[in-house]
């Protein structure tokens, strides 16, 4: 996959719509409680405004079910850019109404406004052509850095590209290149590691990677379905029933494969789904009636440290155990200790691995975090995204 990016395009003087992600958490009073999704948009639209573009910036933000809500208006947003960029960024009142068109045909070189919420329109998720057709109007290029959208097809990350010229932005390049490196052409040995609740949500993944991993690790709660599947005894611990089958048929296409498919040794069990509940260490298939497993044991660490000390690529999806609960989570630390100690291409995606990591102040060692939760488990599935496919390739 080899997607043309803002450095492969003329910018300079040109109207440059940008879908950017500034879905970010708000409190009560609609103060940004966390800055980094704006933080992380200014590398393109600082490029953009160096290049002395005319730029145009949109996102959504929440649900607002396609009417305007100033709950969810992007005005806390404009003024967040406004003072990370040093530069005023005026806000449209609206998104192809008559204020962001005169905002958009005032605009300067080097000057930047952001439009409205897209989702005050409905046509937005419904990739309404004449919709995109009216938002596309307002430039002249189209840059999609919105990977956390990038698997929806929605008229501003999909719809306008029929009408514009559209490249990505750096943070889709980046996600391109790490996830879609990997994926294509892996440093081998290619370990990936999986875990979270459920095995249901992760099947296209487990599916996908089968066909390209050495090794493939399974913890934390999706590792009881294959544990019962197996036929041991698993307590109360999560458990999809309805997937015992698919779980056997994970564990034979493994060995078909030739890839060696790693699944907890023993677990950390305990009487309740809490930090306080009793708790002790027990054998895979040992966990007793009225008991859960939460997290991986002290074997199964040793076991999956040594599986990724010589990886040359990491994929990690989920954490190892209930890493909500600090006793819990030493699993998942210890996993994301060892990958940082490597000298693989790293990549984690998924929002409990990737805050295990920050805790942990290890996100530096990292190759690269995934900014999108639906859109990396979608990519690692091996399916298309709308949002990078509608860009145009480079020759
Ligand atoms: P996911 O969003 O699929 O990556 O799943 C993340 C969730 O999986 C976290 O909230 C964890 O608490 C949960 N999880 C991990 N291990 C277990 C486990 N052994 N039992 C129950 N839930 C788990």
């Amino acid at each position: 996959m080899n997607k043309k990016s803002v450095k492969d395009i003329d910018v300079t003087g040109k109207k440059v719509l940008v879908r950017c992600d500034f879905n970010v958490p708000q409190d009560e009073e609609g103060n940004i409680t966390d800055n980094r999704r704006i933080v992380a948009a200014l590398d393109t639209i600082k490029y953009l405004l160096e290049k002395k573009a005319k730029v145009i910036l949109c996102s959504h933000l929440g649900r607002p079910k396609g009417e305007f809500n100033t709950k969810y208006s992007l005005a806390p947003v404009a003024k967040e850019l406004s003072r990370l960029l040093g530069q005023e960024v005026k806000l449209a009142k609206d998104v192809i109404g008559e204020d962001a068109k005169k905002l958009a045909s005032e605009l300067q070189e080097g000057q930047v406004i952001l439009l409205e919420n897209v989702r005050f329109h409905k046509e937005e998720e419904k990739n309404d052509s004449e919709f995109s057709k009216e938002l596309a109007s307002l430039a002249e290029i189209y840059v999609n850095d919105a990977f956390g959208t990038a698997h929806r097809a929605h008229s501003s990350t999909e719809g306008v590209s029929h009408y514009l010229p559209a490249v990505c932005g750096f943070l889709i390049q980046k996600e391109i290149n790490f996830m879609g490196g990997a994926l294509e052409n892996p440093k081998k040995p290619f370990v990936a590691i999986l875990g979270g609740a459920k095995v249901s949500d992760k099947i296209g993944v487990i599916e996908n990677l089968l066909e390209k991993v050495d090794k493939l690790i399974i913890g934390g709660g999706m590792a009881y379905t294959f544990a019962k599947a197996q036929g041991q005894n698993i307590g109360n611990s999560i458990c999809e029933n309805d997937k015992l089958d698919l779980a056997n048929e994970i564990i034979a296409k493994a060995k078909q494969k030739g890839v060696e498919l790693l699944l907890p040794v023993d677990s950390h069990i305990s009487t309740e789904y809490s930090n306080n509940g009793q708790d002790k260490f027990v054998k895979a298939g040992d966990i007793p009636d009225g008991w859960e497993g939460l997290d991986i044991g002290p074997e199964t660490i040793k076991i999956f440290e040594d599986a990724v000390k010589d990886a040359k690529t990491v994929i990690w999806n989920g954490p190892l155990g209930v890493c909500e609960f600090d006793k819990f989570s030493v699993g998942t630390k210890a996993i994301a200790i060892a990958i940082s100690k490597t000298d693989a291409v790293s990549i984690v995606g998924g929002g409990d691995s990737a805050a295990a990591i920050e805790k942990l102040g290890l996100s530096d060692k990292f190759s690269h975090i995934s900014t999108g939760g639906g859109a990396s488990l979608e990519f690692l599935e091996g399916k298309k995204l709308p949002g990078i496919e509608c860009l145009m390739d480079k020759e």
